[in-house]
């Protein structure tokens, strides 16, 4: 399995806009993180989870050419609306995309961008709604699922084999967390070192990382109040910011 991450950056990116760089070092391409998604590559399969409004680029970057399915953490526009430039990934293959989400997602997502998955005028629909079940097979793949507090809303952890990715994290429900025993790779969100009403700060993500223990943790989603190299320095071992472009083998 190979991961890549594709942007690792919170809402805003980073930095937030021309000369409004909070905390980071602008000589450090690290820095420059588009929004948050991960590109998911196992058994010659393509998994994309998250459409970040930054996509066109980032599988650009990534060179990648061809998307399998869409897994959908959440409904927040920084994780969805790059949904747009799936057409190519579309017209490249000429395949309808399965997009996974959860139930709540799918009127949402139909109002927004009905011509996607059901066509308009000269469009014809290019992914389909598929609706996200706790664990099931995508071509052969295992994938498991749940959900985990982001504030007001919830947010799906996605979990494929010793994999697994929780971005916009607050905190787990009842014991769910020991779902993420023994993973080889954790991508976790991590917005910035203070809490925030609906992410977990530094301090809590390390107590989740010391509890669940995986083998390496990765942060993502980060505003620019997180410089990587000072960020790094805090750091317990095995634990690292990602940053743009980061690729994992399992
Ligand atoms: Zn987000
Ligand atoms: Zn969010």
């Amino acid at each position: 399995m190979k991961i890549t991450i594709l942007g690792c950056g919170g809402s805003f990116g980073s930095p937030l806009a021309w000369q409004r760089h909070g905390n980071i070092d602008l000589l450090n391409k690290k820095n420059f993180r588009t929004r948050s998604s991960v590109l998911v590559q196992i058994n010659k399969k393509n998994i994309l989870i998250d459409t970040s409004p930054d996509l066109r680029n980032q599988l650009y970057d990534a060179k990648c050419t061809n998307i399998d399915a869409v897994l959908y953490s959440h409904e927040h526009s920084d994780h969805t609306s790059g949904i747009p430039d799936m057409r190519a990934m579309s017209l490249i293959n000429k395949k309808i995309i399965p997009a996974f989400m959860p139930k709540h997602m799918i009127p949402k997502m139909e109002s927004f961008y009905n011509y996607i998955f059901n066509g308009e005028k000269d469009y014809l629909p290019f992914m389909e709604i598929k609706e996200l079940k706790n664990s099931f097979k995508f071509n052969n793949i295992d994938i498991e699922t749940f959900t985990h507090n982001h504030g007001s809303i919830d947010v799906q952890t996605f979990k494929i084999g010793s994999f697994a990715y929780s971005t916009d994290l607050k905190k787990f429900y009842d014991n769910d967390i020991d779902k993420l025993k023994n993973l080889d790779l954790w991508i976790v969100g991590l917005l910035r070192e203070d809490d925030h009403p609906a992410h977990a700060g530094f301090d809590k993500i390390l107590e989740y990382i010391n509890y669940i223990k995986p083998k390496k943790t990765i942060f993502t989603h980060m505003t620019a109040l997180l410089d990587e190299v000072t960020l790094k320095s805090k750091c317990p071992k095995n634990v690292y910011p990602g940053y743009d472009g980061m690729v994992i083998d399992l």
